[in-house]
């Protein structure tokens, strides 16, 4: 049996191949020459979850958002396209429909509780490698348990207990403690979280062979989903023996923060392209000008403290939801740390543009339609100079901010900015998208 037999006995993915990157581990590398904008591969999501606020929005088993579905009979929770949406989706769902009723108002496992006890039910059911896993098995997920501290571990711990608590009726032999920890570590590090063309949250997947791609802050694939599949598209010229790149978090910030966030949650310390350079550090980090400059310990404590802001925001979202905040505390919380922030930083600093992506966010939530345009407008050029060429936050500001436009009857600014979003979205998403196809009749429309 030759190479080429084999290769195609194991399916594999067309044009790249797994290979050991330096310093790295294992890695995605190309075989041929990709364009910018060409599919590199798709992967099917081995176990996914819609997010619970998306509920009666999007159908439960293939994600599509529509306004006719309807609901489980049981439940009255989980909607659907039709019945073989339903029923395709009823492996998973009879794992929390009839917990659902009992529970109520209580019923309350986090995102990763429920991924979780999907990807132990489908292990249960397959054998074979499956469609998903043509690179990496889902079993050879990386779970770093060695580095794992106490604050993560009591986090995994309370996810156990919630397994056990909300599951344990319907999954009748749960893993061992041991396997448990392992499972959760390895989610942890190599989930993905779903995002609709606005970046909202719409759910967390596993996706394997995407989980092979290691990190660059100057990524040259980016990920864009349709329906429940992964679709992984070249950003920049991609030539034979290439590492395929991903980045794993987003690249607002400076160089520092990033290497922090990236230690934090993936344990390892980038050495790409961008980190070694530190070419947008100056921009990201702009400071007012002032007739008499900051003294950099002065800097350094206004840094610390945005990124505190930042953090009590990750955690409020990561723990209950920002929404069910009093909304009159967030904007409290905002504005007070703009006003403070504002007197060193200037406003196309990473650090103003995080707190007026927030207050846009809660202009959008009480529908203050002339607020939220105000911020996106102070957001969008900085963003387009921080972020790299295509960037789907870039992407999404434009299409947040036409669409904002274009429902205050301001008709050509509107279709410039979705204009904006619609030449990234065609290499990101691809040109055959059904968001791209919206993004297209909302700009017919106007003519
Ligand atoms: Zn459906
Ligand atoms: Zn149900
Ligand atoms: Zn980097």
């Amino acid at each position: 049996m030759n190479n080429r037999s084999i290769t195609r006995q194991n399916e594999g993915i067309d044009g790249t191949e797994r290979f050991l990157s330096p310093g790295k581990g294992r890695g995605l590398r190309a075989v041929r020459h990709f364009a910018v904008g060409e599919l590199v591969f798709a992967c099917p999501a081995y176990s996914y979850v819609l997010t619970v606020n998306e509920r009666g929005a999007h159908c439960e088993h293939c994600f599509t958002r529509r306004e006719d579905l309807f609901k489980c009979g049981k439940c009255k929770q989980a909607y659907y396209c039709n019945v073989d949406c339903q029923r395709g989706d009823w492996p998973m769902h009879k794992l929390e429909c009839v917990a659902m009723c009992a529970y109520g108002e209580n019923w309350c496992p986090s995102e990763t509780v429920r991924l979780v006890a999907r990807i132990i039910m489908k292990q249960k059911v397959t054998t074979e490698r499956t469609s998903s896993e043509r690179l990496l098995l889902l079993k050879e997920f990386e779970s770093h348990l060695d580095k794992m501290d106490s604050e993560k571990d009591e986090m995994v711990q309370a996810d156990i207990a919630a397994l056990h608590h909300f599951y344990s009726r319907h999954i009748s032999d749960l893993p061992d403690e041991q396997t448990l920890i392992e499972l959760f570590a390895q989610v942890n590090c190599n989930g993905f979280t779903i995002e609709d063309e606005e970046l909202s949250h719409l759910g967390s997947a596993a996706f394997p062979d995407v989980a092979l791609m290691n990190h660059s802050c100057s990524p040259n694939v980016i990920v864009t989903y349709k329906g429940t599949v992964a679709e992984v598209r070249a950003v920049k010229e991609i030539n034979p023996g290439d590492e395929i790149f991903n980045s794993y978090i987003d690249l607002l910030y400076p160089t520092e923060d990033r290497r922090e966030r990236l230690l934090d949650s993936y344990f390892f310390t980038c050495q790409c392209t961008e980190c070694t350079s530190k070419s947008k550090d100056k921009a990201k980090m702009e400071i007012r000008k002032l007739s008499s400059p900051p003294e950099p310990e002065e800097i350094r404590s206004m840094v610390h403290y945005a990124k505190n802001v930042i953090e009590e925001f990750r955690r409020a979202k990561h723990y209950k939801n920002i929404l069910l905040l009093k909304t009159e505390d967030l904007i409290q919380l905002i504005s007070l740390s703009q006003e403070k922030m504002g007197a060193i930083f200037a406003d196309t600093n990473v650090y103003m543009l995080h707190m007026m992506y927030q207050a846009m966010g809660v202009c959008l939530y009480m529908q203050d339609w002339d607020g939220a345009m105000n911020y996106g407008e102070k957001i969008i050029q900085p963003y387009s100079v921080h972020y790299p060429a295509y960037s789907l936050n870039v992407a999404s500001m434009y299409l947040k901010l036409g669409r904002l436009y274009l429902g205050l009857e301001k008709k050509s600014q509107g279709v410039r900015a979705l204009k904006k979003a619609l030449a990234i979205m065609e290499v990101a998403h691809g040109k055959d998208h059904h968001y791209v196809a919206e993004v297209k009749r909302e700009i017919e429309e106007q003519k």
